[in-house]
Protein backbone atom coordinates (compact mmCIF):
# COMPACT_ATOMS: atom_id res chain seq x y z
CA UNK A 1 0.00 0.00 0.00
CA UNK A 2 2.87 2.26 0.93
CA UNK A 3 4.88 2.08 -2.54
CA UNK A 4 1.59 2.33 -4.25
CA UNK A 5 0.92 5.73 -2.87
CA UNK A 6 4.22 7.32 -3.13
CA UNK A 7 4.13 5.80 -7.06
CA UNK A 8 0.68 7.81 -6.89
CA UNK A 9 2.20 11.10 -5.82
CA UNK A 10 3.79 10.59 -9.21
CA UNK A 11 0.89 10.17 -10.97
CA UNK A 12 -0.68 13.28 -9.91
CA UNK A 13 1.90 15.22 -10.90
CA UNK A 14 1.09 14.03 -14.92
CA UNK A 15 -2.63 14.08 -13.81
CA UNK A 16 -2.51 10.67 -15.66
CA UNK A 17 -5.35 9.00 -13.58
CA UNK A 18 -8.56 9.93 -13.09
CA UNK A 19 -9.62 7.49 -10.49
CA UNK A 20 -7.25 5.30 -8.11
CA UNK A 21 -8.25 2.36 -7.23
CA UNK A 22 -5.53 0.32 -4.56
CA UNK A 23 -8.22 -1.41 -3.09
CA UNK A 24 -8.46 -3.45 -6.29
CA UNK A 25 -4.49 -3.37 -7.03
CA UNK A 26 -4.27 -4.62 -3.31
CA UNK A 27 -7.14 -7.52 -3.63
CA UNK A 28 -5.58 -8.73 -7.22
CA UNK A 29 -1.97 -9.09 -5.39
CA UNK A 30 -3.28 -10.56 -2.12
CA UNK A 31 -5.15 -12.88 -3.93
CA UNK A 32 -1.79 -14.19 -6.17
CA UNK A 33 -0.33 -14.21 -2.97
CA UNK A 34 -2.74 -17.01 -2.23
CA UNK A 35 -2.61 -18.32 -5.29
CA UNK A 36 1.62 -19.03 -5.32
CA UNK A 37 1.31 -21.84 -3.11
CA UNK A 38 -1.13 -23.54 -5.08
CA UNK A 39 -1.33 -24.46 -8.23
CA UNK A 40 -4.25 -21.64 -9.45
CA UNK A 41 -1.49 -19.34 -10.62
CA UNK A 42 -2.99 -17.11 -13.82
CA UNK A 43 -1.20 -15.63 -16.21
CA UNK A 44 -1.38 -11.88 -14.58
CA UNK A 45 -1.86 -12.96 -11.28
CA UNK A 46 -1.24 -9.79 -9.47
CA UNK A 47 -0.22 -7.28 -12.01
CA UNK A 48 -1.32 -4.02 -11.45
CA UNK A 49 -2.32 -2.51 -14.51
CA UNK A 50 -4.11 1.41 -15.38
CA UNK A 51 -7.49 1.09 -17.36
CA UNK A 52 -8.09 3.58 -19.89
CA UNK A 53 -11.02 5.75 -19.02
CA UNK A 54 -13.06 4.27 -21.71
CA UNK A 55 -13.51 0.95 -20.70
CA UNK A 56 -16.73 0.63 -18.51
CA UNK A 57 -15.86 -0.79 -14.61
CA UNK A 58 -18.48 -2.27 -12.73
CA UNK A 59 -19.02 0.62 -9.80
CA UNK A 60 -15.85 2.94 -10.64
CA UNK A 61 -15.98 6.04 -12.70
CA UNK A 62 -16.23 5.04 -16.34
CA UNK A 63 -16.53 9.33 -17.48
CA UNK A 64 -14.62 8.92 -21.11
CA UNK A 65 -12.93 11.93 -20.13
CA UNK A 66 -15.81 14.02 -20.58
CA UNK A 67 -18.05 16.10 -18.31
CA UNK A 68 -21.18 14.49 -19.50
CA UNK A 69 -20.53 10.89 -17.77
CA UNK A 70 -18.78 12.58 -14.69
CA UNK A 71 -19.97 11.15 -12.34
CA UNK A 72 -20.92 7.59 -13.90
CA UNK A 73 -20.80 4.42 -12.45
CA UNK A 74 -21.55 1.63 -14.51
CA UNK A 75 -23.07 -1.26 -13.07
CA UNK A 76 -21.11 -3.32 -15.42
CA UNK A 77 -18.09 -4.42 -16.57
CA UNK A 78 -16.72 -4.35 -20.34
CA UNK A 79 -15.05 -7.69 -21.82
CA UNK A 80 -11.72 -6.42 -21.96
CA UNK A 81 -11.44 -5.27 -18.42
CA UNK A 82 -13.10 -8.71 -17.31
CA UNK A 83 -10.74 -10.90 -19.74
CA UNK A 84 -7.86 -9.35 -18.01
CA UNK A 85 -9.76 -9.63 -14.23
CA UNK A 86 -10.11 -13.26 -15.25
CA UNK A 87 -6.84 -13.95 -15.44
CA UNK A 88 -5.54 -12.54 -12.27
CA UNK A 89 -4.66 -8.70 -13.35
CA UNK A 90 -5.51 -5.86 -10.66
CA UNK A 91 -6.82 -2.61 -11.36
CA UNK A 92 -4.84 0.63 -10.36
CA UNK A 93 -7.53 3.14 -11.76
CA UNK A 94 -8.89 4.84 -14.44
CA UNK A 95 -6.65 6.72 -16.58
CA UNK A 96 -7.03 9.77 -18.35
CA UNK A 97 -7.67 10.73 -21.80
CA UNK A 98 -9.33 13.06 -24.60
CA UNK A 99 -12.96 13.55 -24.38
CA UNK A 100 -14.76 10.51 -25.83
CA UNK A 101 -10.72 9.60 -27.21
CA UNK A 102 -10.91 12.63 -29.80
CA UNK A 103 -7.36 13.99 -29.60
CA UNK A 104 -4.26 13.69 -30.34
CA UNK A 105 -2.50 15.56 -27.48
CA UNK A 106 -4.28 14.63 -24.42
CA UNK A 107 -5.62 18.22 -23.97
CA UNK A 108 -9.15 18.07 -24.81
CA UNK A 109 -9.39 16.17 -21.39
CA UNK A 110 -12.76 17.15 -19.28
CA UNK A 111 -10.36 16.63 -16.33
CA UNK A 112 -7.28 18.59 -17.28
CA UNK A 113 -5.03 17.76 -19.59
CA UNK A 114 -1.81 14.75 -18.85
CA UNK A 115 1.62 15.56 -18.98
CA UNK A 116 4.48 13.71 -19.95
CA UNK A 117 7.01 12.62 -17.95
CA UNK A 118 9.33 13.59 -20.98
CA UNK A 119 11.25 17.09 -21.63
CA UNK A 120 12.82 18.78 -23.76
CA UNK A 121 16.57 18.62 -23.34
CA UNK A 122 17.34 21.74 -21.45
CA UNK A 123 13.73 22.77 -21.11
CA UNK A 124 11.12 22.04 -18.53
CA UNK A 125 8.39 23.20 -20.68
CA UNK A 126 5.39 20.47 -20.37
CA UNK A 127 5.57 18.31 -22.97
CA UNK A 128 2.49 16.43 -24.40
CA UNK A 129 1.79 12.34 -24.06
CA UNK A 130 -0.24 12.25 -26.98
CA UNK A 131 -3.69 11.29 -27.67
CA UNK A 132 -6.55 10.15 -27.18
CA UNK A 133 -4.73 7.10 -24.29
CA UNK A 134 -2.15 9.49 -23.16
CA UNK A 135 -2.83 8.73 -19.70
CA UNK A 136 -2.05 5.09 -20.58
CA UNK A 137 1.13 6.05 -21.99
CA UNK A 138 2.48 8.50 -19.82
CA UNK A 139 1.74 6.19 -17.02
CA UNK A 140 3.50 2.91 -18.14
CA UNK A 141 6.45 5.41 -19.62
CA UNK A 142 6.78 6.83 -15.91
CA UNK A 143 7.20 3.60 -14.49
CA UNK A 144 3.83 3.98 -12.65
CA UNK A 145 1.90 1.35 -14.21
CA UNK A 146 3.74 -1.59 -15.59
CA UNK A 147 1.04 -2.14 -18.29
CA UNK A 148 -2.42 -0.58 -19.37
CA UNK A 149 -5.02 -0.42 -21.57
CA UNK A 150 -5.73 1.84 -24.61
CA UNK A 151 -7.87 2.30 -27.50
CA UNK A 152 -7.14 2.97 -30.82
CA UNK A 153 -9.34 4.22 -33.41
CA UNK A 154 -7.24 6.69 -35.70
CA UNK A 155 -3.96 5.91 -33.77
CA UNK A 156 -4.84 6.65 -30.02
CA UNK A 157 -2.34 3.71 -28.58
CA UNK A 158 0.43 4.40 -31.37
CA UNK A 159 1.23 7.59 -31.41
CA UNK A 160 0.73 8.06 -27.52
CA UNK A 161 3.15 5.07 -27.53
CA UNK A 162 5.18 7.17 -30.11
CA UNK A 163 5.38 9.84 -28.33
CA UNK A 164 6.20 8.47 -24.72
CA UNK A 165 8.65 5.74 -25.76
CA UNK A 166 6.98 2.95 -24.99
CA UNK A 167 5.24 -0.13 -27.11
CA UNK A 168 1.53 -0.28 -28.07
CA UNK A 169 -0.10 -2.28 -30.15
CA UNK A 170 -3.93 -2.00 -32.17
CA UNK A 171 -4.71 -5.38 -33.30
CA UNK A 172 -7.03 -6.72 -36.04
CA UNK A 173 -10.60 -5.02 -35.75
CA UNK A 174 -12.35 -7.71 -33.95
CA UNK A 175 -10.11 -9.30 -32.11
CA UNK A 176 -10.89 -7.75 -29.12
CA UNK A 177 -14.53 -7.12 -27.95
CA UNK A 178 -15.98 -3.25 -27.86
CA UNK A 179 -18.38 -4.21 -25.86
CA UNK A 180 -18.31 -2.01 -22.43
CA UNK A 181 -16.14 0.42 -24.42
CA UNK A 182 -17.92 4.09 -24.62
CA UNK A 183 -18.02 4.45 -28.45
CA UNK A 184 -16.61 6.77 -30.46
CA UNK A 185 -16.36 5.13 -34.40
CA UNK A 186 -17.59 2.09 -33.93
CA UNK A 187 -16.01 0.55 -37.12
CA UNK A 188 -12.92 1.80 -36.15
CA UNK A 189 -12.70 1.36 -32.29
CA UNK A 190 -10.76 -1.33 -31.32
CA UNK A 191 -8.42 -2.21 -28.12
CA UNK A 192 -5.46 -3.12 -27.22
CA UNK A 193 -2.16 -3.44 -24.48
CA UNK A 194 0.27 -0.37 -24.17
CA UNK A 195 3.26 -1.76 -21.89
CA UNK A 196 7.15 -1.29 -21.69
CA UNK A 197 7.95 -4.40 -24.28
CA UNK A 198 6.70 -6.33 -27.39
CA UNK A 199 6.38 -8.92 -24.40
CA UNK A 200 4.31 -7.68 -22.32
CA UNK A 201 2.00 -6.75 -24.89
CA UNK A 202 2.01 -9.84 -26.33
CA UNK A 203 0.87 -11.36 -23.19
CA UNK A 204 -1.41 -8.93 -22.45
CA UNK A 205 -2.85 -9.02 -25.84
CA UNK A 206 -3.85 -12.59 -25.30
CA UNK A 207 -5.36 -11.71 -22.45
CA UNK A 208 -7.56 -9.14 -23.81
CA UNK A 209 -8.58 -10.65 -26.98
CA UNK A 210 -10.75 -13.35 -27.86
CA UNK A 211 -14.65 -13.78 -28.89
CA UNK A 212 -17.71 -12.30 -27.70
CA UNK A 213 -20.99 -13.18 -28.84
CA UNK A 214 -22.08 -9.82 -27.10
CA UNK A 215 -19.86 -7.75 -29.62
CA UNK A 216 -21.36 -8.15 -33.67
CA UNK A 217 -18.05 -7.44 -34.87
CA UNK A 218 -16.26 -9.79 -32.56
CA UNK A 219 -14.07 -12.25 -34.41
CA UNK A 220 -15.06 -16.18 -33.79
CA UNK A 221 -11.24 -17.09 -33.62
CA UNK A 222 -9.03 -18.74 -31.37
CA UNK A 223 -6.31 -16.00 -29.72
CA UNK A 224 -2.91 -17.11 -31.11
CA UNK A 225 -0.20 -17.86 -28.42
CA UNK A 226 1.58 -14.83 -29.31
CA UNK A 227 3.75 -14.91 -26.71
CA UNK A 228 5.05 -18.43 -27.10
CA UNK A 229 5.38 -17.91 -31.17
CA UNK A 230 7.85 -14.71 -30.49
CA UNK A 231 10.74 -14.48 -32.31
CA UNK A 232 13.25 -12.07 -33.48
CA UNK A 233 14.63 -14.32 -36.85
CA UNK A 234 12.54 -12.81 -39.94
CA UNK A 235 14.18 -14.92 -42.59
CA UNK A 236 11.89 -15.16 -45.66
CA UNK A 237 10.00 -12.23 -44.27
CA UNK A 238 9.78 -9.42 -46.81
CA UNK A 239 9.16 -5.61 -44.95
CA UNK A 240 7.39 -3.22 -47.39
CA UNK A 241 8.54 0.19 -47.59
CA UNK A 242 5.45 2.71 -48.73
CA UNK A 243 6.45 5.03 -51.20
CA UNK A 244 3.82 7.41 -50.42
CA UNK A 245 4.64 7.61 -46.65
CA UNK A 246 7.53 9.95 -47.94
CA UNK A 247 5.72 13.10 -47.02
CA UNK A 248 6.81 16.66 -47.60
CA UNK A 249 7.54 18.41 -44.80
CA UNK A 250 8.28 14.97 -42.21
CA UNK A 251 11.70 16.15 -40.63
CA UNK A 252 14.96 14.46 -41.94
CA UNK A 253 15.93 13.00 -38.82
CA UNK A 254 12.28 10.62 -38.90
CA UNK A 255 12.90 9.60 -42.07
CA UNK A 256 16.76 8.61 -41.30
CA UNK A 257 15.13 6.56 -38.21
CA UNK A 258 12.80 5.06 -40.86
CA UNK A 259 16.01 3.85 -43.31
CA UNK A 260 17.59 2.54 -39.98
CA UNK A 261 14.51 0.70 -38.85
CA UNK A 262 14.41 -1.12 -42.62
CA UNK A 263 18.19 -1.76 -41.47
CA UNK A 264 17.62 -3.28 -38.73
CA UNK A 265 14.62 -5.66 -39.57
CA UNK A 266 17.80 -6.74 -42.87
CA UNK A 267 19.37 -7.39 -40.14
CA UNK A 268 17.09 -9.65 -38.91
CA UNK A 269 16.66 -11.60 -41.64
CA UNK A 270 13.67 -9.40 -43.94
CA UNK A 271 14.11 -8.52 -47.08
CA UNK A 272 13.03 -5.04 -48.18
CA UNK A 273 11.06 -4.17 -50.63
CA UNK A 274 9.70 -1.17 -52.05
CA UNK A 275 5.28 -0.89 -52.37
CA UNK A 276 2.75 1.04 -53.41
CA UNK A 277 -0.18 2.20 -51.14
CA UNK A 278 -2.04 4.60 -53.45
CA UNK A 279 -4.44 6.19 -51.61
CA UNK A 280 -2.21 6.72 -49.03
CA UNK A 281 -3.13 10.62 -49.36
CA UNK A 282 -7.20 9.84 -49.45
CA UNK A 283 -6.60 8.27 -46.21
CA UNK A 284 -6.95 11.34 -43.89
CA UNK A 285 -9.60 13.16 -45.12
CA UNK A 286 -11.78 10.29 -45.40
CA UNK A 287 -10.99 9.10 -41.71
CA UNK A 288 -11.62 12.21 -40.40
CA UNK A 289 -15.59 12.23 -42.71
CA UNK A 290 -16.17 8.55 -41.20
CA UNK A 291 -15.19 8.53 -37.78
CA UNK A 292 -17.04 11.77 -36.93
CA UNK A 293 -20.31 10.69 -38.47
CA UNK A 294 -20.10 7.41 -36.67
CA UNK A 295 -19.50 9.64 -33.59
CA UNK A 296 -22.12 11.76 -34.30
CA UNK A 297 -24.58 8.95 -34.14
CA UNK A 298 -22.95 7.31 -30.85
CA UNK A 299 -23.00 10.86 -28.90
CA UNK A 300 -26.56 10.88 -29.50
CA UNK A 301 -27.73 8.67 -26.67
CA UNK A 302 -26.05 11.56 -24.71
CA UNK A 303 -29.15 13.53 -23.83
CA UNK A 304 -29.87 13.81 -20.56
CA UNK A 305 -32.03 11.25 -20.20
CA UNK A 306 -30.37 7.94 -19.99
CA UNK A 307 -26.48 8.99 -18.87
CA UNK A 308 -24.73 10.84 -16.47
CA UNK A 309 -25.26 14.73 -16.55
CA UNK A 310 -28.22 16.54 -16.79
CA UNK A 311 -29.01 20.25 -17.17
CA UNK A 312 -32.47 21.52 -16.87
CA UNK A 313 -33.76 25.06 -17.48
CA UNK A 314 -36.04 26.61 -15.69
CA UNK A 315 -39.39 26.36 -17.37
CA UNK A 316 -38.13 24.50 -20.36
CA UNK A 317 -39.27 21.63 -21.71
CA UNK A 318 -37.65 18.06 -23.29
CA UNK A 319 -35.77 20.03 -25.72
CA UNK A 320 -34.25 22.91 -23.52
CA UNK A 321 -33.02 19.92 -21.29
CA UNK A 322 -31.46 18.08 -24.39
CA UNK A 323 -29.77 21.35 -25.61
CA UNK A 324 -28.90 22.55 -21.93
CA UNK A 325 -27.31 19.53 -20.83
CA UNK A 326 -25.36 18.64 -24.89
CA UNK A 327 -24.75 22.60 -24.53
CA UNK A 328 -22.38 21.98 -20.47
CA UNK A 329 -21.88 18.38 -21.03
CA UNK A 330 -19.48 18.54 -24.54
CA UNK A 331 -16.04 20.16 -25.07
CA UNK A 332 -15.64 22.21 -28.20
CA UNK A 333 -13.80 19.24 -30.15
CA UNK A 334 -16.50 16.73 -29.32
CA UNK A 335 -18.62 19.62 -30.47
CA UNK A 336 -16.92 20.05 -33.28
CA UNK A 337 -16.84 16.52 -34.50
CA UNK A 338 -20.74 16.17 -34.04
CA UNK A 339 -21.26 18.78 -36.25
CA UNK A 340 -18.74 17.86 -38.81
CA UNK A 341 -20.71 14.29 -38.83
CA UNK A 342 -24.33 15.80 -38.56
CA UNK A 343 -23.06 17.70 -41.70
CA UNK A 344 -21.78 14.74 -43.81
CA UNK A 345 -24.62 12.77 -43.04
CA UNK A 346 -27.83 14.97 -44.00
CA UNK A 347 -29.61 14.56 -46.70
CA UNK A 348 -28.15 16.88 -48.83
CA UNK A 349 -24.52 15.93 -48.38
CA UNK A 350 -24.31 12.33 -47.31
CA UNK A 351 -23.21 10.81 -51.09
CA UNK A 352 -20.71 14.05 -51.44
CA UNK A 353 -18.83 12.62 -48.25
CA UNK A 354 -19.98 9.94 -46.32
CA UNK A 355 -20.87 7.84 -49.39
CA UNK A 356 -17.78 8.86 -51.28
CA UNK A 357 -15.53 8.38 -47.93
CA UNK A 358 -16.79 5.00 -47.61
CA UNK A 359 -15.77 4.24 -51.12
CA UNK A 360 -12.53 5.43 -51.09
CA UNK A 361 -11.68 3.40 -47.66
CA UNK A 362 -12.96 0.48 -49.38
CA UNK A 363 -9.92 1.71 -52.34
CA UNK A 364 -7.72 2.16 -49.01
CA UNK A 365 -8.34 -1.83 -48.11
CA UNK A 366 -7.46 -2.97 -51.12
CA UNK A 367 -4.23 -1.10 -51.39
CA UNK A 368 -3.01 -3.11 -48.55
CA UNK A 369 -4.37 -6.70 -49.89
CA UNK A 370 -2.79 -6.01 -53.00
CA UNK A 371 0.13 -4.95 -51.01
CA UNK A 372 0.74 -7.79 -48.60
CA UNK A 373 0.74 -9.74 -51.62
CA UNK A 374 4.08 -8.76 -52.13
CA UNK A 375 5.30 -8.26 -47.99
CA UNK A 376 4.66 -9.62 -44.67
CA UNK A 377 4.51 -6.57 -43.18
CA UNK A 378 5.15 -2.99 -43.56
CA UNK A 379 7.08 -0.33 -41.94
CA UNK A 380 6.76 3.27 -41.57
CA UNK A 381 7.22 6.18 -38.97
CA UNK A 382 4.32 5.92 -36.25
CA UNK A 383 4.14 9.80 -36.22
CA UNK A 384 5.38 12.92 -38.45
CA UNK A 385 6.76 14.61 -35.36
CA UNK A 386 7.98 14.02 -32.17
CA UNK A 387 5.76 14.64 -29.42
CA UNK A 388 4.74 18.60 -29.03
CA UNK A 389 4.57 20.95 -26.85
CA UNK A 390 1.39 21.28 -24.78
CA UNK A 391 -0.31 24.43 -26.14
CA UNK A 392 1.59 24.44 -28.74
CA UNK A 393 -0.88 22.98 -31.85
CA UNK A 394 -4.37 25.39 -31.44
CA UNK A 395 -5.20 24.87 -35.25
CA UNK A 396 -7.64 21.18 -35.37
CA UNK A 397 -6.38 20.91 -38.43
CA UNK A 398 -3.18 20.79 -37.52
CA UNK A 399 -3.53 18.23 -35.03
CA UNK A 400 -5.37 16.13 -37.12
CA UNK A 401 -2.31 15.71 -39.65
CA UNK A 402 -0.28 14.34 -36.73
CA UNK A 403 -2.52 11.20 -37.29
CA UNK A 404 -1.37 11.06 -40.98
CA UNK A 405 0.37 7.45 -40.60
CA UNK A 406 -1.98 5.89 -38.39
CA UNK A 407 -5.08 6.33 -39.81
CA UNK A 408 -4.41 3.76 -42.72
CA UNK A 409 -4.27 0.24 -40.45
CA UNK A 410 -7.42 1.76 -38.87
CA UNK A 411 -9.24 2.03 -42.13
CA UNK A 412 -8.52 -0.78 -43.24
CA UNK A 413 -9.17 -2.83 -39.64
CA UNK A 414 -5.39 -4.13 -39.70
CA UNK A 415 -3.01 -4.83 -36.78
CA UNK A 416 -0.38 -2.34 -36.13
CA UNK A 417 2.07 -1.23 -33.54
CA UNK A 418 4.50 1.39 -32.74
CA UNK A 419 7.66 0.52 -31.12
CA UNK A 420 10.39 3.03 -29.59
CA UNK A 421 13.13 3.41 -32.10
CA UNK A 422 15.26 6.37 -30.64
CA UNK A 423 15.13 10.29 -30.02
CA UNK A 424 15.52 12.67 -31.66
CA UNK A 425 17.63 16.29 -31.64
CA UNK A 426 16.02 17.34 -28.36
CA UNK A 427 15.87 13.60 -26.70
CA UNK A 428 12.39 13.16 -27.68
CA UNK A 429 11.47 9.19 -28.00
CA UNK A 430 10.88 8.39 -31.68
CA UNK A 431 8.11 5.64 -32.94
CA UNK A 432 8.70 2.87 -35.48
CA UNK A 433 5.46 2.02 -37.15
CA UNK A 434 4.54 -1.64 -37.74
CA UNK A 435 1.75 -2.81 -39.81
CA UNK A 436 0.29 -5.94 -40.69
CA UNK A 437 -1.63 -8.07 -42.38
CA UNK A 438 -5.44 -9.34 -40.97
CA UNK A 439 -4.91 -11.23 -37.99
CA UNK A 440 -1.47 -11.67 -38.35
CA UNK A 441 -0.27 -9.99 -34.86
CA UNK A 442 2.46 -12.17 -34.67
CA UNK A 443 4.58 -11.10 -37.53
CA UNK A 444 4.17 -7.28 -36.61
CA UNK A 445 5.27 -8.69 -32.58
CA UNK A 446 7.75 -10.47 -34.00
CA UNK A 447 9.02 -7.71 -36.11
CA UNK A 448 8.86 -5.89 -33.13
CA UNK A 449 10.90 -7.55 -30.96
CA UNK A 450 13.76 -7.56 -33.66
CA UNK A 451 13.87 -3.66 -33.18
CA UNK A 452 13.26 -3.34 -29.73
N1 LIG B 1 -6.35 11.43 -33.00
C1 LIG B 1 -7.40 10.75 -33.67
C2 LIG B 1 -8.71 11.49 -33.46
O1 LIG B 1 -8.68 12.49 -32.85
C3 LIG B 1 -7.48 9.33 -33.21
C4 LIG B 1 -8.21 9.16 -31.94
C5 LIG B 1 -8.32 7.72 -31.53
O2 LIG B 1 -7.68 6.85 -32.09
N2 LIG B 1 -9.19 7.47 -30.56
O3 LIG B 1 -9.73 11.07 -33.90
Amino acid sequence: AESFNEAVAGADALNAYVEKTPELAIEAAKAADEARSSVSLKPLSGIPLGMKDLFATEGVLTSAGSKMLGNFKPPYESTVSANLKAAGAGMLGKLNMDEFAMGSSNETCAHGNVISPWRREGSNAGITPGGSSGGSAAAVSARIAPGATGTDTGGSIRQPAAFTGITGIKPTYGRCSRWGIVAFASSLDQAGPMARTVRDCAIMLENMAGFDPKDSTSIDAPVPQWEAGLSSDLKGKRVGVPKEYRIDGTPAEIDALWDQGVEWLRDAGAEPVEISLQHTKYALPTYYILAPAEASSNLARYDGVRYGLRETVEGGGLHDMYKATRSEGFGDEVKRRIMIGTYVLSAGFYDAYFTKAQRVRALIKQDFRKAFERCDMILTPTAPSAAFGLGEKTDPLAMYLNDVFAVPASLAGLPAMSVPGGLDKDGLPLGLHLIGNEMDEQTVLNAGLAIE
